[in-house]
């Protein structure tokens, strides 16, 4: 295979003369020849083989552990139009799990390097590099490709990207979706020996928003357990990062976890309590991981979920058998688990359910504005950062309060302590909201709870 690879990279690339070369007979046994798993649209032909490599047009997003992985494996499964983008660097800690760089690539842009390696390797692939966010593109940008696939390890990036995917499709007069403008979302994802493979069709299956309450914000223990009945070492350092740290004040400033003076001493701390409480297993690097909210990366882990993130955009593109309906977990902690089920869209969906969604209200009279922006931020519902919300009174636009202007922040900062019904908010009052984790506005229609405002 390396010997095919090397000829192969030697010449000028030529795409047509590549489809006949012995390279691709796995390919062609599954794309030439039909089989009684195909699905109906599939026809088994030798153009199959030249739309992937010449056709289909695939964005990774994500040049890290999972991207690594899923561009290796599109490469090596012939889809020869390959986009990268990611916003990071390369740091000396990836280089043990992310592959295709090496220790002279430190410092420099992730999808620029994995790109190089892979177009030198494989002649037959060409990866455009894009060293930017998600954010800094646009609709058109996106809409050029056929498939994306994430391998992400930041939830405000895929809820911003299916999000963004979402506001691409178009709706038929009856309301349902139009599947011409659906493109497909693959999303990966792991921590440490866990790991999840998606299959999101736009408008038709559940989105990352509809099961946003499978991604809890962080790992957090209950305070009681922290403070009173600590059983795993986490529990100790989470105490010393919580309680401690505050009380004791050791170098009158904020922990940071990358000052290793501040870890140094939660790391002793931690172990004082691990002793009190009988616990083992208290080290530097646990302490450190605690404090910075780390998971162990697992390459094997990535290397699955890759994998399987891989397969499913072959097999949409190619047609040649179903796409996994629709979610993967996986789990090796303790031998090898997978289960696979769809879950449910849901109606209410911020995202993909394509009518204003209720925000109920229990008293106008005494719910602030602010209190509004907590429910906002804290519910599971919503996990919003720093929503900005509009709203239309009489026929007018008027901003209530936005954080990421300044001036509109000085201006708008006083109707936080104001109530709903002082703002002229009436039941029933739509309310546009805007935050990070979004690439559009989300409508919400105000709702007061009736017998709470007759009390009144
Ligand atoms: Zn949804």
């Amino acid at each position: 295979m390396s010997s095919e690879i090397r000829l192969l990279s030697s010449g000028s690339p030529n795409p047509i003369a590549s489809l006949t070369s012995k390279r691709w007979n796995s390919l062609r046994h599954i794309l030439e020849r039909p089989g009684p798993f195909c699905k109906a649209d599939f026809t088994a032909s030798a153009e199959n083989l030249e739309a992937l490599q010449n056709g289909l047009k695939i964005l990774v997003i994500g040049a890290g552990g999972l991207g690594c992985e899923l561009l290796k494996d599109l490469a090596m499964m012939g889809f020869g139009n390959l986009h990268v983008i990611d916003m990071d660097t390369i740091e000396l800690s990836n280089l043990n799990r992310q592959f295709l760089f090496r220790r002279k690539d430190l410092g420099l842009s992730k999808a620029e390097c994995a790109a190089r390696f892979i177009n030198e390797r494989v002649s037959t692939t060409r990866v455009t590099p894009h060293f930017a966010k998600i954010q800094d593109f646009d609709e058109r940008f996106y809409s050029q490709f056929h498939i994306i696939v994430c391998g992400l390890d930041s939830i405000v990036a895929r809820r911003w990207i299916n999000g963004m995917l979402i506001s691409m499709l178009d709706y038929n007069d009856d309301g349902s979706v139009d599947p011409s403008t659906i493109i497909p979302l693959i999303d990966g994802g792991t921590e440490g020996f866990k790991g999840n493979a998606r299959v999101i069709l736009p408008g038709f299956t559940s989105c990352i928003e509809c099961t946003l309450d499978l991604f809890p914000p962080q790992v957090t223990y209950p305070l009681c357990t922290i403070a009173n009945t600590p059983r795993l070492p986490e529990h100790c350092i989470e105490y010393v990062k919580i309680i401690q740290w505050d009380k004791e004040n050791p170098f009158n400033v904020p922990l940071d976890g990358d000052d290793p003076q501040h870890v140094a001493w939660v790391y002793e701390r931690s172990l004082e309590r691990a002793n009190q409480f009988n616990i083992s297993g208290i080290t530097y690097r646990l302490v450190q991981g605690v404090i910075k909210n780390i998971i162990p990366a697992v390459a094997s882990t990535n290397a699955i979920i890759a994998a399987a993130c891989a397969t499913e955009v072959f097999k949409l593109a190619t047609s040649c058998y179903d796409s996994m309906n629709n979610y993967m977990n996986f789990n090796d902690i303790d031998g090898i688990y997978t289960y696979t089920y769809p879950p449910e869209k849901i109606e209410t969906c911020l995202a993909c359910s394509n009518t204003p969604q209720d925000l109920n209200v229990d008293d106008p009279n005494t719910t602030t504005l602010d209190d509004l922006i907590k429910i906002l931020c804290d519910s599971q519902r919503f996990q919003l950062k720093s929503p900005g919300l509009t709203t239309i009174i009489s026929g007018k636009n008027k901003t209530l309060y936005m954080s990421s202007v300044k001036n509109i922040e000085e201006q708008t900062r006083a109707n936080l302590t104001m109530s709903l019904a002082e703002l002229g908010l009436y039941d029933g009052a739509t309310i546009m909201v805007s935050d990070i984790n979004m690439p559009t506005t989300i409508t919400l229609i105000l709702k007061y709870h009736p017998n709470e405002v007759e009390m009144k």
